[in-house]
């Protein structure tokens, strides 16, 4: 006979494991499927250079999660499950060439005079920038917490803040533009286009305009938020508390049919041929392009299939692991650093060229856009005692105008150059200093997870860009399918990539509102549990 859920959850990424979580909180007996054989998808932690080297195999930093009520208020208890933060001072350094450098503090007033060395008019702006984002930060988060609003909605919210008009202009504008309106020196816009990009979003696009204050903000708060663990401690707290609520958790578990019973969800079959019933819902995790698959033919309308189609990866990356033999120090201005995280970018020019050429399908071997990630200096246990990791990526094209499988004949001289590229800026590594390495194109980074979509590690978009109104489209909106029953979660619904945890608990909030069950009736049994 078939196991029998009230919900069957589809992948084990973090989304997912939210999902999961918030329903297993509220009574219902759940089954999380994870086709791997470890969970976390974007967000896991292996060895995958040497033994004792525990690396993030794509998200470290997990800032932008730290404003979900998951983890700010705390809603279901999961911060007693093991999850413990570092908060890193200097937050990043970006050092340039010619010895110069700018350097996050944790103290603002500290960042604004490093960038007021360079202008002084900048320092000051980079001060009105944070403090716009008090009065710009609440609309976003109620944006984000809920299903995406049609337009009318999404425009009267963004012009009923305190800014007026302008909250709305600046939402729609792109993040390049708010740069160049708000700071004049090349450096501190270097600065600002490095930190805007954070989350691998194409700036110069129309709807990236709160980039620039969001993400320095949220690192000004919260720091290089660093899971002590890495990104894996996140999700083993959250299977922890669904497995202490009584959910179960598989793994090895590939889901490829979704079972529908007169049109609706009813529950899953795996490759092996087994079947879980789902007696309320299915929440899946997969990628939207790939749930049409796993649905009986003609099971989704020509409509919503226009839109999967549609689907369009954001930017993609380049990235290289390293087992190092000692933390890499900074030549910065002055002296040197170490740093859990360091930029490096020449010029917001330099990227608006990289993007470009991302467009038409070339590497950028010189002068890359790169972000280091030493995340062994503030958490010892990623690395044998001494020793250290080190995460290098760059913005690469999986639509190389090879074609993506051009990736492994050029993989090794691409991840030489970012080496190259990044040597010069420490005071202390060489080449001797690398113990190994573990490289992965965004060809690469599909063929470990899936989710990674044509190389995607945020998600995508389709229609309106990464922060279009329609995420997903209509039919596939607000985290409801074309399928009865059938819910979507994870980085291909509203809001998108990061470590965010918002798809997870927002398709949990669907979910939740379609059976009747009041959120504050799950994060009372949740407390008292
Ligand atoms: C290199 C890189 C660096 C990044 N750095 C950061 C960062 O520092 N901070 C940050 O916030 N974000 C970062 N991101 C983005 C972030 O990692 C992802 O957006 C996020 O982890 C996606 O989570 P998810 O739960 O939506 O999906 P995923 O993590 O992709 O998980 C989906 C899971 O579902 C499973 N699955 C899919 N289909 C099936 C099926 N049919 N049956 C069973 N299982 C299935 C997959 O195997 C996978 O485990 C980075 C991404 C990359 C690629």
């Amino acid at each position: 006979m078939a196991d029998a859920f009230d919900v069957v959850v589809v992948g084990g990424g973090h989304n997912a494991l939210v999902s999961a979580a918030y329903l297993q909180s509220a009574g219902l007996s759940v089954v999380v499927l994870e086709r791997c054989a470890t969970l976390g998808g974007d967000a896991a932690t292996e060895e995958l250079t040497l033994p004792g080297f525990r690396h993030d195999v794509a998200a470290s930093a997990h800032t932008v999660f730290q404003q979900n009520p998951l983890v700010r208020e705390d809603e279901l208890g999961l911060l007693s499950y093991g999850l413990r933060y570092q908060r890193p001072d200097p937050v990043f350094v970006l050092p340039f060439e010619d010895g110069q450098s700018i350097v996050m503090h944790r103290d603002a007033e500290r960042t604004a005079q490093e960038i007021g060395r360079y202008d002084a008019a900048d320092g000051a702006a980079y001060l009105r920038l944070l403090s716009d984002w008090r009065a710009l930060a609440p609309l976003q988060g109620a944006e984000r917490g809920r299903p995406p609003m049609d337009p009318e909605e999404f425009a009267r919210h963004w012009r009923s803040g305190p800014l007026g008009d302008e909250g709305l202009r600046i939402r729609m504008a792109s993040g390049i533009e708010i740069i160049r309106e708000r700071f004049s020196h090349p450096r501190v816009r270097a600065f600002m286009a490095w930190a805007s990009t954070l989350t691998f979003e194409a700036i110069d696009e129309a709807g990236t305009g709160l980039l620039p204050f969001a993400l320095t903000a949220g690192r000004q708060q919260h720091s290089w938020t660093t899971p002590e663990g890495g990104s894996g401690a996140l999700i083993d707290a959250l299977a922890a508390l669904i497995a202490s609520r009584g959910g179960r958790i598989e793994t090895n578990a590939d889901v490829t049919r979704i079972l529908l019973e007169n049109g609706r969800a009813v529950g899953v079959e795996t490759r092996d041929g087994r079947r879980l019933l789902a007696r309320r819902a299915v929440v899946s995790g997969q990628h939207i392009t790939e749930i049409p698959g796993s649905l009986p033919e003609g099971s989704v309308d020509e409509e919503s299939m226009q839109y999967v189609r549609r689907w369009r990866a954001g930017l993609t990356m380049f990235v290289a692991h390293y087992a190092l033999e000692k933390a890499p120090s900074y030549r910065i201005l002055g002296g040197e650093t170490s740093a859990v995280a360091m930029g490096r970018l020449s010029s917001e020019t330099s990227l608006l060229r990289q993007l470009g050429a991302f467009r038409v399908g070339e590497t950028t071997q010189r002068d890359p856009f790169l972000l280091a990630i030493n995340s062994s200096l503030v958490d010892p246990q990623r690395a044998p005692e001494g020793r250290h990791t080190l995460k290098l990526i760059s913005i690469q094209p999986y639509d190389l105008a090879q074609g993506p499988l051009h990736w492994d004949s050029v993989k090794e001289s691409v991840a030489q150059a970012m080496l190259d590229a990044y040597l010069p800026f420490t005071t202390n590594l060489s080449r001797g200093d690398v113990l190994a390495a573990a490289l992965e194109s965004p060809l690469d980074l599909e063929r470990r997870n899936k989710n990674n979509f044509r190389g995607s590690g945020h998600g995508g978009a389709s229609d309106f860009g990464q922060y279009g109104y329609y995420r997903p489209a209509p039919r596939w909106n607000a985290y409801r399918t074309p399928v009865p029953a059938l819910y979507l979660t994870g980085s291909t619904t509203h809001p998108g990539g990061s470590v965010s945890g918002y798809p997870g608990r927002n398709a949990a909030l669907a979910v939740l509102q379609d059976l009747g069950i009041p959120l504050a009736d799950v994060i009372a049994r949740a407390r008292a549990q």
